[in-house]
């Protein structure tokens, strides 16, 4: 039920924005998805629906996903590179999804073949934007 944790806290979180930039109602935010976010859209869609009715700044609110793509960055040579393109497996392309950690295993930079490298982009989830009214 992560889905469900996750869309309170980008409520909360969203609340809080508005809160701080003095807007007593939010019209739309924009919520911003890593893709190694292991995440059931039409579930974090419903929680969001279901869950914005408790937080009267946020009951009209509209909220944009935004899909962030992975990106990793080698720490031997600073190359960065994208998930996509690189030569893997389907499975091996949904493991990475289920656990990043592992994209070591499967991942190699492909500037200078290094398997040392962090992931620039594409976790977690984050509040782009907010649009509201004063
Ligand atoms: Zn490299």
């Amino acid at each position: 039920m992560h889905e469900w944790a996750l869309a309170e806290s980008v409520i909360k979180t969203a609340v809080e924005h508005a809160g701080a930039q003095k807007l007593r109602k939010l019209t739309e935010a924009g919520v911003v998805f890593g893709e190694l976010q292991a995440i059931d859209g039409e579930i974090f869609d419903f929680a969001l629906e279901q869950l914005r009715a408790q937080f009267p700044a946020a009951a009209r609110c509209r909220f944009k996903i935004i899909k962030e793509p992975a990106a990793f960055r080698c720490k031997a040579c600073s190359h960065e590179f994208p998930l996509k393109g690189l030569r893997k497996t389907k499975d091996e392309s949904e493991f990475i999804h289920f656990v990043p950690e592992m994209a070591h295993t499967f991942l190699k930079c492909p500037a200078c073949g290094s398997p040392d490298f962090e992931i620039a982009a594409g976790r977690g989830v984050h509040i782009s934007y907010i649009k509201g009214e004063k």
